[in-house]
């Protein structure tokens, strides 16, 4: 359906102008044969993340989190929470009360001089947004257990003990890869002197989030699926199959595996399938040669692989005559929303689509270039949840359980138009025949997650004081 979709965008158009289009178009556009490889593919990449002996030079590098149990609904009080990874940093107050929960959260900008400068102006500037915050809902006399959600790949030494291994999206502070972040907080926490009670008990993956999130009422959620400025997703593993594990073996022998497969194909092993479109995103990050798959899904880079593709076809006089703009041919400036926003456009009359070129300053625009700009959206949209999709029926096929709830959060997955019909399609695809699945928009993960984590370490250190 969705492909006739797609193809009907093309309807009465000359067949020859049609060919010269699909002659630029069709790298983007991949068999179903290339998604069973990239499944595949992925595969053999978690084996490698998580065994011992390929651990080190592995890209997918499924950390274990620490996190060994979802909530059982018995998490109690009041906690502090930070999410910081995605568009914006925040902080959050959170009641848990059972299946309850209210919250209170505040969102702080962190500018970019701050993204790409120094570690310690960083937690800094986020040691300085939690005192406002506590000053703003009068906590400053209370002890509260704190979660932080930190959406960066970290190889994690216990709940509380998260080292970053390397920076992805638009971050590049100095002097924080390799170091404890849980360290550097608590050091810009004790630099201002007067927040001495706030202490972080626990650092979670946004996917973890997810997970815990949608966990908490639905039971057998067992993945965590992140679709917003960056991609990632973590699931629940037995512990016998996580060679690296070097915690306890109390029940339940189980563990949350941040997968981090943002970085699948940082090796090459997904050449077969980039397109110069990708290459030239890739070449121009401020990470080239790294997460590759992230690259080809995530709302970071969604749009720019749109905007390339567009201006490919302009430069052949494919669209608008041919007469493109400044902020057309500036990089990042066809945002992922506008991909989003165009494939929920109604066909009959583009008003949408048109508002968005007059944005751009495009002064010529017809019908035809109206249908050839979606069709360019739906073909990048399409590949990015396809793909995302091996990702997932890689986990779900790997488990094996007989039916699973994947807990979904992140702006591209919410606002996107189509992804979940995309991905359910594909999915359902690729699945071995006796599974089922399901797909769930968490609600407020980051916060929620970050909160019942902190929750769990709370009772296990009091249990430990007593
Ligand atoms: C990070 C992950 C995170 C994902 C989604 C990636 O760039 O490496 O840790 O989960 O983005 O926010
Ligand atoms: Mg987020």
């Amino acid at each position: 359906l969705r492909n006739e979709e797609i193809s009907s965008l093309l309807r009465g158009i000359p067949a020859a102008f049609v060919d010269k289009v699909e002659n630029i178009l069709r790298p983007l556009d991949l068999t179903d044969e290339r998604y069973r490889q990239v499944m595949d593919l992925m595969r053999q990449n978690l084996d490698a993340g998580l065994h011992p002996d390929t651990h080190a030079t592995a890209n997918v590098k499924c950390f274990p989190t620490y996190v060994r149990s979802v909530p059982d609904g018995s998490e109690n009080g009041d906690f502090l929470a930070l999410d910081l990874g995605g568009t914006n940093f925040r902080v959050l107050l959170i009641n848990l009360n059972g299946q309850e929960v209210t919250m209170e959260s505040k969102i702080y900008i962190i500018p970019q001089h701050i993204m790409l400068g120094s570690g310690d102006q960083l937690f800094d500037h986020i040691a300085d947004c939690i005192f406002k915050f506590m000053c703003d809902h009068q906590l400053h006399d209370r002890r509260l257990p704190l979660g932080f959600t930190f959406s960066f790949p970290c190889r994690q030494e216990g709940l509380d003990r998260a080292i970053l291994t390397t920076w992805t999206k638009g971050f590049k502070c100095a002097g924080v890869e390799g170091n404890d972040i849980v360290e550097l907080l608590h050091a810009a926490i004790d630099r201002r002197g007067d927040m001495k009670n706030v202490r972080c008990l626990a650092v979670i993956n946004d996917t973890v989030g997810a997970l815990m999130s949608c966990a908490h009422s639905a039971r057998n959620c067992a993945v965590g699926l992140i679709l917003g400025t960056g991609t990632n997703a973590c699931y629940i593993e037995d512990l016998h199959n996580v060679k690296t594990w070097d915690g306890d073996y109390n029940e339940p022998k189980q563990v949350l595996i941040n997968t981090e497969w943002g970085a699948f194909g940082n090796d090459g092993c997904l050449d077969f399938i980039l397109t110069d479109f990708d290459k030239s995103i890739d070449k121009h990050s401020i990470n080239p040669g790294k997460q590759i798959y992230e690259k080809m899904i995530s709302g970071m880079y969604m749009g720019e692989i749109a905007r390339l593709a567009i201006e490919r076809l302009r430069k052949h006089n494919l669209l608008f005559e041919g007469e493109g703009s400044y902020h057309l041919s500036t990089r990042g400036r066809f945002y992922t929303k506008y991909v989003s926003e165009i494939e929920g456009d109604d066909v009959d009359n583009f008003t949408v689509t048109k508002q968005i070129f007059e944005e751009l300053e495009l002064s010529t625009h017809t019908e035809q270039d109206c249908r050839l700009v979606r069709h360019v959206c739906s073909l990048v949209s399409k590949r990015a949840a396809y793909l995302a999709s091996a990702g997932i029926a890689c986990l779900l096929n790997k488990m094996g359980r007989r039916d699973t709830t994947v807990g979904v959060d992140g702006s591209l997955y919410r606002f996107h138009p189509f992804f979940h019909d995309l991905m359910m399609e594909k999915i359902t695809q690729l699945l071995k025949p006796n599974l089922k699945f399901k797909l769930m928009l968490s609600h407020d993960g980051s916060g929620k997650g970050a909160a019942l984590v902190a929750a769990v370490a709370a009772r296990l250190r009091k249990e430990a004081e007593d």
